[in-house]
């Protein structure tokens, strides 16, 4: 080991030995695959302020539910200015008798996100990632994703699906947080295609690279994956950050 690049990410945090370039040939080609495996379109919602609300109600949901839900609201309320008018109270009414986990933290976010982008942002939602994260209920992850899917920008949003196998991947290190990884993807996955890693990782995390029993025998990565090497093991990433 012992090379290590150039800013904060380093090399020595990995179980195997591999050099930057190396490492970045294989994660092009990684995507490469993923993509042509999971392919579908962009999946742009192509609108930021309901990517937003959407990514509020899906936290800690299933998908169908959270998309069930979010059909329902703007059935519901419409727009944004209907929202940032009705009382938090009503929001939460709603989203928990929808079945909604959170839903009194959800309701309140919900609602004073979309006055403050009433009122600070002149009813747009921000495209910059720190203003994005300035809203109550959206983090790193959330914001990513707005830029994402909402605004058709070129993001990684890392979620459960992309921090893990990303990690079996050995395109991160297993012991860093989400932040961490989306930095090691950044670098190591050209520009141009971050907008595909999180849907196809999503995709293939469902499917193949299941967090139980990944089905490495099927899995069209298996040769570029150190993970079926025994390279990066399950106590590794199970290990302490
Ligand atoms: S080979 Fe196994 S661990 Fe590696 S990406 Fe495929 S399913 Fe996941």
């Amino acid at each position: 080991m012992g090379k290590t690049k150039s800013g904060s990410l380093s090399l020595e945090r990995f179980t195997f030995d591999e050099s930057w370039e190396e490492k970045k040939k294989r994660a092009e080609k990684i995507v490469e695959i993923l993509m042509e495996t999971h392919p579908r379109e962009k999946l742009l919602i192509g609108d930021p302020y309901r990517t937003l609300v959407h990514c509020i109600i899906s936290q800690r949901m299933r998908d169908e539910v959270t998309y069930r839900v979010w059909e329902e609201l703007f059935e519901k309320y419409r727009d944004i200015e209907t929202i940032a008018n009705i009382p938090v109270e009503e929001m939460q009414r709603f989203l928990r008798e929808n079945g909604v986990g959170l839903w009194k933290t959800k309701g309140e976010w919900i609602v004073k996100a979309s006055q403050i982008i009433l009122e600070e942002h002149d009813g747009k939602v921000p495209d910059d990632i720190r203003e994005l994260m300035k809203l109550p209920g959206i983090g790193r992850k959330c914001a990513n994703i707005v830029l994402a899917y909402g605004f058709g920008r070129q993001a990684i949003p890392v979620d459960t699906h992309v921090n893990r196998i990303s990690k079996r991947l050995g395109l991160a290190p297993p012991r860093v947080p989400p932040e961490k990884v989306e930095e090691y993807l950044a670098e190591l996955i050209p520009y141009e295609k971050w907008i595909y890693v999180n849907h196809a990782m999503v995709d293939h995390g469902k499917s193949i690279c299941n967090p139980i029993r990944p089905k490495c025998d099927s899995c069209p990565l298996r040769e570029l994956c150190p993970y079926t090497k025994g390279l990066v093991t399950d106590a590794d990433l199970k290990g302490r950050r």
